[in-house]
Order: C-alpha cells, then sequence, then structure tokens
C-alpha cells in the first residue's frame, strides 16, 4: 500500500537486537521487536547480572548514535587480578603491560536483566518512546525463523535450539554463577585465572548487585568450582549457599548474513575471543545489522572490519599452553 513504512522484524532483545531496533526506527521503517519473555532483560537463568567489558568512550556510543554511558561505570585496574588465589596486578597485567592507562584499556560494568537500572532497561526506555513495536512472550521457533521474510534480524544470544535449527555449527559456553543483592553502591571487579579453569572467572557489582562467574569451554568440575569457592572467600571474604550453572551456544565464526536472515550480537559471532566481552560487539553489530537493512554494501565492510581477526584467534585459543589475554593482537573493537 502506498505510503505504508517497510516493516523490519528482529528477534531478540538484548542489546544488539535493541540497538539495532533503535536504529531500524530512526532511518523511518517500521520495527517489530519478537522477544520470547514477558520483558526485557534476557534469559532469566543467568541474569540480573554485572558485566565488565572494555568500551571506547565514546566512539562506541558516536557509531551506535546512541550515549549509553549512563549504564556504564568505569572499574579500576588496579589489583583486580588473580592467579590461582595470588594476587597478580591490575587488568593491564593482561595487556602485557603493568602501569595503569599505560595500555590505554579502560574497562566499565554495566548491569543486565530486567531492573531498571539495566543496560537492557536503558535501551527498552529509548526504543519505546520512539516508536519500535515491542511482541513479547513471542518465541520464535525453527519454523517461526526459516520462514521470517527476507532481512530479519535474528538477535537471539546464547540460546541454545536455534543453532542445531538452522543447521550452524555451535560452540558451547557454560559455567557457574551466583548473585546476591548488597547494600553498597560500589563499582568493583575482579578476575580469575588458574588451573581451575581454562577459561576464567570473574566477580563485578554495581547498582546494589554483586555477581560471580566461572567461565569454561565445555564443563566445570565439582573439584574445579569447589577450588574457585574457595578462592573466592579468601579473595573478597564472599560465600554463597546457591550456585546455578548456565550453558548457552555459540557460533564458531563470524557471519552477517545466513540463508534469508542478517544475524547480530552473539548470533553474528561478534564476541571479543580471549575473554568472551560481547557487549561492545553487542552493540556495534546491532548498528551494523540495521546497516544491512539499508546499506548492505557498507555493512559488509564494517563486519568484516570488526571481527576480520576473529577466526585467527579462536584458532589460537585452541592450542596448548594458551592463556586469556586482552592482547590479542588482531581483535578489538577499537571504533577510530
Ligand atoms: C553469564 C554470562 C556472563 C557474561 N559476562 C560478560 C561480561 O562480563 N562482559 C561482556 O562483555 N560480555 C559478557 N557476556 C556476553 C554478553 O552477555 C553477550 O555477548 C551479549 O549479551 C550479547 O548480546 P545479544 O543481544 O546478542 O544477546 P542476549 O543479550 O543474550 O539477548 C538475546 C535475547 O533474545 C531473546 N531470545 C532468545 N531466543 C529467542 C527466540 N527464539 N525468540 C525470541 N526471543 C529470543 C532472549 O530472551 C534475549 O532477550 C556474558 C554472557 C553470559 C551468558
Amino acid at each position: 500500500m502506498a505510503g505504508t513504512k517497510k516493516e523490519v522484524i528482529v528477534v531478540g532483545a538484548g542489546p544488539a537486537g535493541l540497538v539495532a531496533a533503535i536504529c531500524l526506527n530512526r532511518e523511518g521503517l517500521n520495527v517489530v521487536l519478537h522477544e520470547r519473555q514477558a520483558r526485557v532483560g534476557g534469559e532469566p537463568g543467568w541474569h540480573p547480572s554485572v558485566h565488565g567489558t572494555p568500551v571506547d568512550d565514546p566512539g562506541l556510543w558516536d557509531y551506535i548514535g546512541i550515549d549509553c554511558s549512563e549504564a556504564f561505570a568505569e572499574i579500576s585496574l588496579q589489583d583486580n587480578v588473580y592467579v590461582d588465589g595470588k594476587p597478580a596486578g591490575g587488568m593491564d597485567l593482561l595487556m602485557g603491560k603493568s602501569t595503569e592507562g599505560e595500555s590505554g584499556l579502560r574497562i566499565w560494568n554495566t548491569e543486565r536483566g530486567h531492573r531498571a537500572t539495566s543496560l537492557d532497561s536503558f535501551l527498552f526506555r529509548i526504543a519505546e518512546n520512539e516508536g519500535v513495536n515491542f511482541e513479547f512472550n513471542s518465541f520464535f521457533k525453527e519454523d517461526d525463523i526459516r520462514n521470517a521474510p527476507p532481512g530479519t534480524i535474528l538477535a537471539t544470544g546464547l540460546s541454545p535450539g536455534i543453532y542445531k535449527w538452522l543447521g550452524m555449527d555451535w560452540t558451547v559456553m557454560s559455567g557457574y554463577w551466583a548473585y546476591s543483592e548488597i547494600e553498597s553502591d560500589e563499582v568493583t571487579a575482579a578476575a580469575y585465572l588458574g588451573g581451575f579453569t581454562n577459561e576464567y572467572g570473574y566477580t563485578a557489582s554495581m547498582n546494589g548487585v554483586w555477581y560471580v562467574l566461572l567461565f569454561a569451554r565445555k564443563e566445570v568440575s565439582p573439584e574445579n568450582l569447589e577450588t574457585f569457592k574457595r578462592i573466592l572467600e579468601e579473595c573478597e571474604g564472599r560465600t554463597f549457599d546457591e550456585w546455578k550453572t548456565f550453558a548457552g551456544q555459540a557460533p564458531k565464526e563470524p557471519r552477517l548474513y545466513y540463508r534469508q536472515l542478517i544475524l547480530a550480537g552473539t548470533m553474528g559471532g561478534f564476541v571479543e575471543p580471549a575473554f568472551s566481552f560481547g557487549i561492545t560487539g553487542a552493540m556495534l553489530s546491532g548498528r551494523i545489522s540495521a546497516m544491512a537493512v539499508t546499506n548492505p554494501e557498507k555493512a559488509e565492510r564494517e563486519f568484516k572490519r570488526f571481527t576480520g581477526g576473529i577466526p585467527a584467534h579462536m584458532a589460537r585459543k585452541r592450542k596448548p599452553g594458551y592463556a586469556p589475554t586482552f592482547k590479542m593482537g588482531d581483535v578489538w573493537f577499537d571504533i577510530a
């Protein structure tokens, strides 16, 4: 019908889907965002949480056209890395440098989940105010995804099942997490490396949420979880009665298109390989997936610019003796 706005479907209201929806709505398209949960805030199986992430500030906000700095709090890089429970320096250490600021590395915390103070809620408020249409309790299953119109943006994160439905290779991300609400609004973060995991553990707090996660490729053994718990108690004086497991799936390599779909966020493989930082990548790729609707050639160039180094780093990660480091040589989401 003449005058009817073109409709675009976005599936998944995490940071990638929300940024994509806001960008496309601003381009004058009619955006319908489908989310399987009853509200924003993602998978209740592992949120509320606090994520730490490097951010190119203000480059990232300029790139996506949304200033999200209000939802982020910068952390100190000093004295917050532990190796086998022993203090090993600050996070600059992971860049191969030891002096704060020397590497230019800056790291922020952001809250995830359904609470009003989360990044998800921050982006949702913008999207809703600007006129994005939301369909909650709308779970896209195999047939819905297969039959989705060309140009549908799939931003379903680590949710298991979808890769199998699509016939895409996947890798497993799993681990244990615990969470508590605390009195303090302190912003803290610490990284834990050592023999108890082939990935790492971290703690992070802000907005009165204290979160701890032990990541692993494949599974975490009960012995390794016990070691991590002991280290946490020694280093931060915290214990938890309840630890929950999580297991998600992620693609083996970055990809902007698959069949008739545009992939965004975790689905697009936009995850920094060393520490699985995905927040910056999710927001960047939300912008790029929107570009894929309006300017596909530019979107492909931008996609390659940011993800080109990921496969080589993933290969390095599989070699014996690999230890996580921010210094990956060729993968970081610097905007400039
Ligand atoms: C436990 C954990 C800790 C992490 N810690 C960090 C960290 O410290 N720093 C960092 O940078 N990154 C971290 N990450 C990675 C980061 O969370 C992801 O990279 C980021 O959330 C990706 O955003 P996304 O929008 O692609 O997906 P998500 O945020 O996962 O959002 C996907 C959305 O899609 C919805 N959905 C899923 N399937 C369907 C369907 N079939 N139909 C409709 N809706 C659907 C989900 O409910 C969800 O709302 C962590 C991830 C996990 C799981």
